[in-house]
Order: C-alpha cells, then sequence, then structure tokens
C-alpha cells in the first residue's frame, strides 16, 4: 500500500486511500504511518460493499470508523457516504466533524436515478464542504444530466464532484473539472481502477491534458462501440499538443447513434452546450450515421461509409478519410495503382472502401470472400469480380489485402492465408493495425513479400481528419509514434 501511495503521489494531486481493502487488524497502524508521512492531501474513504466498497461493513463498524480513525488536524479530507451524514438519526448528522474536511457521497452502480437532482439537493444541505455524486452511464447520453448538475452546482457556489461511471460515462471524467467538478479521479494503472470506465490518472495528464482543458478547448472524438481500446486518442491528443491546438479528443462509447446526435451533437437539437467540433465513427455506426448529418461528400455517399463528422456552423457534414487512408500509404510502396492486379480478402466495410478506392485509381481489383452473398452486395456498386477465399491462390496478384479481423483480437492467432497461397505476389497489406505485426505479416515475411501494416493507414485517415477540423496537417511520424507506443496500454479497462 505504501508503495502503491508513493507512485499515486507522483501522478495525482490528491491520494485517495481504500482503506475498505485493508485488513482490520492493520487498519490503525497504517492509518498512523500514513498520516505522518503523506505530503500532499488525501482523502480517505471507508466503504461498505453495497456502496462500491471491498468489505462487508457494519453501520456500527463504519460509525467506529469514523469516529476512532479520523484525525481532522491532519489533511484528509473524509469522504463519507451519505447514510451516514444525511441521516437526522445519525451520529453524524450535525458533527463531529471538521466540515471542511468532509466529502458526502452518494454512489449509484445500477443507473442514473431519476431523483438525481433530488440526492443533490439533499446533499447539498449538508455542512459538507464538498458533494459527490457517482453514477453508472448505461448509454452516453446520460453524461447530459451530470454536466447540468455540474453547471447548476456552478451556478450554486457548491463544491460538487459528478461521475459517470462505466465506459459511457469517459467524457464527464476528462470534462468534468473544465466545467467545474471539484476533482476527478484516476486510477493508478489498469488493474487498480476502483470503478469501472475509470481512465488512469497518468492518461487524463499525458494523453487529454485535463490541466489544460476550459471552455475554449475545441472537442473531438471518437464514436462506436467499443472505444475504449483505440489509439486514436493518443494519436489525435498528441497532434493537438504539438500543433498548439487548445482541443482534447475523447473515446465516446455510443451505442444508439440516433439519440446521440440528436442530443448531444446536432447544433439545433443538442442538450448539451459543449464546444464539440468533430467526430471519428467507427463500427457500427460508419453507414446508419449517414442519414442523420445535413451534408455528406460524394465519395463517402458513394461507399456509403462516412468515418469523419464535421460541426460546421449549425450544420453536420460527414467525410469518408479512410479511402484516401488506405490508398496513401499503398501509393508510396507501389506507385502509380494504375493496371496493378490487387486482391481485397473481405466483404465488410474495409472492403468496400478498399475496392472503391482502388477502381477508381484504375487498379484491377479481384474480391476473396468466405460468404458469397455479402460478396453480392459489395458487388452491388462495381463490377469487381469475386471468388471463395478457401483455397485461394495469390501469385498472380501485385497486392494482396487483407480486410478481415483476421489477426487480431479474438482471432489474433488467425490468418486468412498462409505462406503457399502469397507466395509470387509482391505485397502483402495488412489492415488490421493491432497487432502490427500480424499472422498474415509473418506468413507473408515467410513467403518473401513486402509487407505493409494497417498503422500507416489509421495515421493516414487520422491526418486528414485533424485537418478538417483544425485547418492544420499534422506530422505523420508524430502520430504514428504515439499510435505505436499505445498499442501496448490501453486506455481503460
Ligand atoms: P466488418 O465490416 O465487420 O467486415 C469484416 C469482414 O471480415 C466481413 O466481410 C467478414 O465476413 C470477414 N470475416 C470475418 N471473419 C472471417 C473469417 N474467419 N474468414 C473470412 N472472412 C472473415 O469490418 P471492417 O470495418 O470491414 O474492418 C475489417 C478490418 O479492417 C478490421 O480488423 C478493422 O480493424 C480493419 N480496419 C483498419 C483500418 C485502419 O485504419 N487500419 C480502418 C478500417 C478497418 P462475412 O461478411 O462473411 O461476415
Amino acid at each position: 500500500m505504501e508503495e502503491a501511495r508513493a507512485r499515486a503521489g507522483e501522478v495525482g494531486d490528491i491520494v485517495e486511500l481504500r482503506l475498505d481493502c485493508v485488513e482490520d487488524s492493520d487498519l490503525l497502524t497504517r492509518l498512523q504511518s500514513i498520516t505522518g508521512t503523506q505530503k500532499g492531501p488525501f482523502i480517505i474513504t471507508f466503504r461498505p460493499s453495497e456502496q462500491g466498497g471491498h468489505r462487508v461493513l457494519s453501520r456500527a463498524q463504519r460509525e467506529a470508523f469514523w469516529r476512532g480513525n479520523w484525525d481532522s488536524s491532519r489533511t484528509a479530507l473524509a469522504d463519507i457516504e451519505s447514510d451516514l451524514v444525511c441521516d437526522p438519526e445519525s451520529p453524524f448528522f450535525d458533527g463531529p466533524f471538521d466540515w471542511s474536511r468532509v466529502i458526502v457521497s452518494h454512489h449509484d452502480f445500477d443507473s442514473v436515478p431519476e431523483n438525481l437532482e433530488e440526492i443533490y439537493e439533499r446533499l447539498a444541505v449538508t455542512l459538507a464542504h464538498v458533494v459527490k455524486i457517482a453514477v453508472q452511464a448505461n448509454d452516453i447520453t446520460d453524461c447530459i444530466r451530470i454536466f447540468k448538475l455540474l453547471d447548476r452546482a456552478r451556478k450554486e457556489q457548491r463544491n460538487l464532484i459528478a461521475i459517470a461511471m462505466g465506459n459511457a460515462g469517459v467524457a464527464t471524467r476528462i470534462l468534468g473539472p473544465s466545467r467545474d467538478s471539484f476533482l476527478t479521479y484516476g486510477s493508478l494503472d489498469d488493474e487498480s481502477a476502483t470503478a469501472p470506465g475509470q481512465v488512469t490518472a497518468r492518461q487524463l495528464r499525458s494523453v487529454y491534458h485535463i490541466d489544460d482543458i476550459n471552455n475554449d478547448t475545441m472537442i473531438c472524438g471518437l464514436i462506436g462501440l467499443p472505444v475504449m481500446h483505440s489509439v486514436s486518442p493518443h494519436m489525435h491528443n498528441a497532434a493537438f499538443s504539438a500543433e498548439g491546438v487548445n482541443g482534447v479528443y475523447l473515446p465516446l462509447e455510443v451505442r444508439d447513434v440516433e439519440a446521440f446526435i440528436k442530443r448531444m451533437v446536432h447544433p439545433h437539437t443538442r442538450e448539451l452546450d459543449w464546444n464539440l467540433r468533430g467526430l471519428s465513427v467507427t463500427a457500427p455506426h460508419k453507414s446508419s450515421v449517414i442519414e442523420l448529418l445535413d451534408w455528406v461528400e460524394p465519395d463517402a455517399r458513394e461507399v456509403g461509409a462516412v468515418n469523419t463528422i464535421v460541426v460546421q456552423d449549425y450544420e453536420l457534414h460527414g467525410y469518408n478519410t479512410d479511402v484516401h487512408g488506405l490508398i496513401e500509404p499503398l501509393r508510396k510502396r507501389v506507385g502509380s495503382l494504375n493496371g496493378l492486379a490487387v486482391a481485397v480478402i473481405g466483404a465488410g466495410g474495409a472492403a468496400r472502401a478498399a475496392v472503391w478506392a482502388l477502381q477508381r485509381d484504375q487498379a484491377r481489383v479481384t474480391l476473396f470472400a468466405r460468404a458469397p452473398t455479402k460478396v453480392r452486395s459489395v458487388a452491388q456498386f462495381s463490377d469487381v469480380p469475386c471468388e471463395p477465399l478457401e483455397a485461394a491462390v495469390f501469385r498472380d496478384f501485385d497486392v494482396v489485402i487483407n480486410a478481415t479481423p483476421l489477426g487480431s483480437g479474438d482471432y489474433i492467432e488467425q490468418t486468412p492465408a498462409v505462406a503457399e497461397q502469397l507466395a509470387g505476389a509482391r505485397l502483402v497489406y495488412d489492415l488490421v493495425y493491432n497487432p502490427t505485426e500480424t499472422e498474415f505479416l509473418k506468413q507473408a515475411t515467410k513467403a518473401g513479400c513486402e509487407t505493409l501494416g494497417g498503422l500507416e493507414m489509421l495515421v493516414a485517415q487520422a491526418r486528414l481528419q485533424f485537418e478538417l477540423w483544425t485547418g492544420k496537417l499534422p506530422s505523420s511520424t508524430l502520430m504514428y509514434d504515439a499510435g505505436l507506443a499505445a498499442l501496448s496500454v490501453p486506455l481503460a479497462r
């Protein structure tokens, strides 16, 4: 615990000590040693399991703990649950604390309660210096009520920590302090996160630069499901810093894209006052988002996918930078695509974009897929020949592109083709970027082919997104290095 506390002190302004995690017999000794050596301020919690703590604790145990162990002369803030503080029958209702050091807290690990505002009012009338409300966001639109509560507390000059827990609530953790949340919580590392959706304290500072976020900060983000694994926040936030743009890029876990666009994004209908400039769009929303936009560039409409949204005056504009992102690294390797024989493996969104872009550049494209019906759906907008993937031989192709998820995630050990099938092809291009060296690329190397990984495409499409939002084109090397460094460090659980 002492080692963890020291590490936490290096990245956080305030360290929270979860004393409910410490065995009873050690508690007093530990607390005395900590209060004697802790330099900065810290928060003590002693939470029962039903309120998110680590142990079953009776009310009598909790009352005895706070009576006996909290020394108000030290620098500690006491985070005490509202059932102890707000009950007029409780001995803690109007004493015996130094209330300037008390945080009165309410947690809901299931949802955002209907009576959120009532709960706030009940906590706000106590003598506690700070009110804390942490509730579970089951949808990103749950963040709206949290931000509105922060607005209200600011107007009422009441210190409030308001957090929406869960991946859908990450925006409240990152933007909270800029909207006057008294503080935000970051975990020491991914394993030690004490609440779902918690980002590490180091990432709050080094990736999101939360100390620099203010009312003027341009907000961008990635919408999709899932998004917490994405390296895009690392790349875009590095570019904001390098380009000197006051901006932040967040992972935004969105299930219901229609509700999100209506309630949080579109300037005519949104319920949240925030400086949102643009969004990256990933699976599963790239196609369904199109009908929610005011204008879509012709290429994106033709491909049937938007991966970038720009909030332009009072309208939402849609673009597809994947198309360019996919082709740019390929052109760098092989020059003109005109007349080149290219095999595209897969029949999903990435394959559609690849076929469209390659045909536009006069390449001779053949599609390989496992499911003939899906192949036909790709072929609907082109005259591309379609072949079964099983037992395909690629020796007559200049380029072979993997546009399936094989080699990543649950399919990490799989490959759409082995060395014997790839032998004779000039360049093998895997759109998968995590891991950087996939089984497909290993097989290609074994077959003597040149290889190209998906991170270059990710960077190329991201640079164009950044340019659409800011008018500045950041360095590819900077974004590539930020993406590469992040691949081994996920943003949150
Ligand atoms: P998607 O729309 O879900 O399509 C995936 C395709 O892969 C489907 O056609 C699917 O076949 C096929 N597939 C899945 N498992 C297969 C298997 N065992 N054998 C043969 N085919 C299989 O996904 P997507 O958006 O096109 O993305 C595909 C990959 O490209 C993902 O790994 C994604 O991360 C990557 N990507 C990378 C970038 C980048 O910037 N580097 C950008 C976009 C996408 P069925 O149609 O038969 O289901």
